[in-house]
Parts: C-alpha cells; sequence; structure tokens
C-alpha cells in the first residue's frame, strides 16, 4: 500500500505521516516513511540543489530535476518497499511538481504531469491525502510552533495561493485516489479522518 501526502508548506504533513505509521506499526504493519524531494541518497544531492538554488534554476531545469529525483526514488526505494509488502508513507509526490512546477512556475501541468509520469513509470499511490490550507493560516501555523517561515517567505503570497489551488483541482479530477481534509482542523481528528480511509485496504 502506497499512501502520498500532500498539501502548502506548514500544512501538517509531517505530523499526519507519523500518526499513521504509528497506527500501522502497532496494527502489525511494516512502514517505510519516505519523502521527495531527497528520499534517495541521490536525491538528497537533488534536494540540495533544488532548495539552495530556488528561482535561479530555470523552470524546466527545475523540473526535470524533481523528476530525475522522483524517476530514482521509485525505482530505488518505493517499489522495493511495496514489492516487500511494506506500506510506505511518503511526503510529497508528483502532485507537488504538477502544484509547485506546474501552476506555481507557470509551465504546462500537463507536462509537468507526462514529465513525472514517465519518470516514475506511471507508479501511482493507492491514496493521496491533500492536507488543505490557506496560505495565510499555514503562515500563522509556523510562526506559532517557532518554526522558520522562510521556505514559505521564498515565495510570494500569490504562489502558495496558485499552488493551493492547483492541489484542489488535482484532487477534483480524482476523487478515487485523493483523500481531501481541512488541514486547520484538530490533528487528532484529522489522523482518525485518514485511518478510516486506509483501514478498508488492509
Ligand atoms: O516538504 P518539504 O519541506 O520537503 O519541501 C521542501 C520545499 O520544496 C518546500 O518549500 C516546497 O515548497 C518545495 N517543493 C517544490 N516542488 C516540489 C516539491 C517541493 O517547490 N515538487
Amino acid at each position: 500500500i502506497w499512501i502520498t501526502l500532500e498539501g502548502g508548506d506548514g500544512s501538517g504533513k509531517s505530523t499526519q505521516a507519523g500518526l499513521l505509521a504509528e497506527w500501522l506499526e502497532g496494527r502489525g504493519r511494516t512502514t517505510l516513511r519516505t519523502r521527495e524531494p531527497g528520499g534517495s541518497e541521490v536525491g538528497v544531492l537533488i534536494r540540495d540543489i533544488v532548495l539552495h538554488h530556488r528561482g535561479d534554476i530555470a523552470p524546466r531545469a527545475e523540473a526535470l530535476l524533481y523528476a530525475a529525483d522522483r524517476a530514482h526514488h521509485v525505482a530505488t526505494v518505493v517499489r522495493p518497499a511495496l514489492e516487500r509488502g511494506d506500506v510506505v508513507i511518503q511526503d510529497r509526490y508528483l502532485d507537488s511538481s504538477v502544484a509547485y512546477q506546474g501552476a506555481g512556475r507557470v509551465l504546462d501541468p500537463d507536462e509537468v504531469r507526462n514529465l513525472s509520469l514517465w519518470a516514475a513509470e506511471d507508479a501511482l499511490p493507492d491514496v493521496t491525502v491533500l492536507l488543505d490550507i490557506d496560505p495565510s493560516d499555514a503562515r500563522r501555523r509556523l510562526d506559532a510552533a517557532d518554526k522558520p517561515f522562510d521556505r514559505l517567505e521564498a515565495e510570494r503570497e500569490e504562489f502558495h495561493a496558485r499552488v493551493r489551488e492547483a492541489y484542489l483541482q488535482l484532487a477534483h479530477a480524482e476523487p478515487g485516489r485523493f483523500l481531501v481534509v481541512d488541514a486547520t482542523a484538530d490533528p487528532d481528528d484529522i489522523a482518525a479522518l485518514i485511518r478510516a480511509r486506509i483501514s478498508v485496504l488492509l
């Protein structure tokens, strides 16, 4: 079973990934928590490039770097884990690219999606949880938690608004794969919604 978590910075993806892994382990499942970019050794190097050179990488080059990270990650980490029977819980996948490199950076979202599908040999998760949040709420939340919001500040507010809209459109187009939750709700309530969606797959 392959579960991906999507949503803007500060939407609570890591918190929910942790709660879900704990619950699954408690039910005797082996879980693998991973992320993109940076879920493999090579991916860590790519993550370093894309995050430290934000804004000065040509948009198509940036999209290709994310796709390269994805190709290597799916081939060497995700597929082997799924073949072992592990539950893979992954922070961000191709929907991030469509939202950030597509809508955010104004590349053609369909082209970005097709690039990612090629990179990943058409692999799609069983469930994608979209933690939907208004970018200004996300910023307030990162402030309150005393977490640096430099990632959010690095981009203009309207960029994050476009990313959010792109995510919601993706979820609308694939209701069977997506579970959309209000990321401002209580974390335990969100976790319960996610568990309900996953438990039918176990
Ligand atoms: O979620 P994580 O902290 O790993 O993401 C790192 C940063 O990379 C985030 O600020 C996110 O906005 C950005 N990102 C991106 N395009 C992607 C994936 C992540 O711009 N495809």
